[in-house]
């Protein structure tokens, strides 16, 4: 397993709010304190405005280096910029590692799929998933899949791939929640799967099982992967109610459909976190739980 990881990316924090450095360095421990995983660990090489720029404006950039908040829970940090370009060019490499056939995972913040194509939102300030997604059909990715697992809509993402002729687009999570987006499927290739608040837990499996069946039929060369972990039961910002075996379960299933994969950090924000991302991986790799 090859993770791609800066611990720079814990170089900026703001009082009490739950996108923390600790989410990285905590997980960063886990994973070099264990013998169940082989990793190779490498650092992130630098994105261009180019790739940037297939799936945001112009003024995005530029508003990244106002010291202004984007929004109540998107505040504005010393250096923003260089630290979402950093993820980004984290899931530019994760891709090109899952087209060389490694297993891959960027474990680096901030992440992306909240980001829009002119707008920090939702903890996003770069969406680092369409990005890297774009990157693939413009360098020869015939079809390419997302497969969103954050508790949150990635209405970010959506809207940038929203009728991208080779990409699509599958996103499971909470409704009503965080951004209030995702109620249904959107223009021709966003498919969209929300889950009431409270259900049991075999109920949002069966969703994600029914998501993952439609991902398969659309038969992609491809698959990028928004991991996020807030659906978990103790997740401290969504009522979630899923274990650490279901996120094994979710890298076992997409690993099974044997195409190329890539799976990019994007929520989770409980003290399980690091168990989470682990439990995740061996699902990728597929040894046991
Ligand atoms: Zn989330």
């Amino acid at each position: 397993m090859k993770i791609i990881a800066d611990e720079r990316c814990a170089g900026y924090a703001h009082p009490g709010h739950p996108e923390r450095p600790e989410r990285i360095t905590r997980t960063l421990a886990r994973l070099q304190d264990q013998d169940e995983l082989s990793i190779k660990w490498v650092k992130p090489s630098e994105a261009g405005d180019a790739q940037i720029l297939r799936a945001h404006a112009p003024e995005l950039l530029a508003r990244l280096q106002i010291p202004r908040d984007f929004d109540a829970d998107t505040p504005f940090y010393e250096n923003i910029a260089s630290y979402a370009r950093a993820s980004v060019a984290a899931a530019l490499d994760a891709l090109n590692a899952a087209r060389n056939g490694e297993h891959v995972f960027s474990v680096m913040r901030p992440p992306g799929h909240h980001a829009t194509r002119d707008r920090a939102m939702g903890f996003c300030y770069l969406n680092n998933i369409a990005i890297a997604t774009l990157e693939a059909l413009a360098t020869g990715t015939r079809r390419i899949a997302v497969f969103d697992f954050d508790v949150h809509h990635g209405n970010g993402t959506e809207g940038i791939l929203l009728d991208r002729p080779g990409a699509a687009f599958f996103s499971v999570h909470q409704h009503p929640c965080y951004p209030g987006t995702g109620t249904g499927h959107s223009g021709n290739n966003c498919f969209n799967y929300p889950v009431a608040p409270g259900v049991p837990r075999e109920t949002y499996r069966a969703v994600l099982t029914r998501a993952l069946n439609d991902l398969k039929s659309f038969r992609p060369d491809l698959i990028a992967v928004s991991a996020g972990f807030d659906a978990y039961r103790h997740d401290p910002l969504v009522d979630g109610v899923l274990e650490a075996e279901d996120f094994h379960w979710l890298g076992r299933s997409l690993q099974a459909m044997n195409v190329s994969l890539f799976s990019l950090l994007e929520g989770g924000y409980s003290n399980d976190l690091p168990e989470l991302i682990l439990a995740y991986i061996k699902g990728v790799e597929g040894l046991p739980c």
